[in-house]
């Protein structure tokens, strides 16, 4: 399966609906459908990299991007007192979902460690 079989990418593609809160030619962010804070935002790069551990050199200008456009989300979702960002990785890093995306949590205090 590639990772443009996956929910995100036809979240991508427009062919199932979201709650897209931005966009560019790089990158997309929407709310996560099942939320673990009061705002709970994935930011995912249209590329389709399964996960972290696949990005490559010739990603880094598209890795940056990403990250700069969650600290965009986090200002414009009102994150004045801080987020939580995370990327899990493969079956030991909890992830579920194989196209890389970053997941912006706030609205409320964060605790360490994580579970
Ligand atoms: P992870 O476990 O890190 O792979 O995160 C995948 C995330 O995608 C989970 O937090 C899910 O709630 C979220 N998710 C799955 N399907 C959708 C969807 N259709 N729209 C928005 N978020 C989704």
């Amino acid at each position: 399966m590639t990772a443009q079989d996956t929910i995100f990418g036809k979240i991508i593609r427009k062919e199932i609906p979201a709650d897209i809160v931005y966009e560019d030619d790089l990158a997309l962010a929407f709310k996560d459908v099942t939320p673990q804070a009061p705002v709970h935002i994935l930011v995912i790069p249209k590329k389709p990299i399964p996960k972290l551990a696949d990005a490559s050199p010739e990603d880094q200008a598209l890795m940056g991007h990403l990250l700069l456009t969650a600290k965009k989300v986090a200002e414009e979702a009102g994150l004045i007192n801080g987020y939580r960002t995370v990327i899990n990785t493969g079956s030991d890093g909890g992830q579920t979902v194989y196209h890389l995306h970053i997941h912006i949590l706030g609205g409320r205090q964060m605790k360490w460690p994580p579970g």
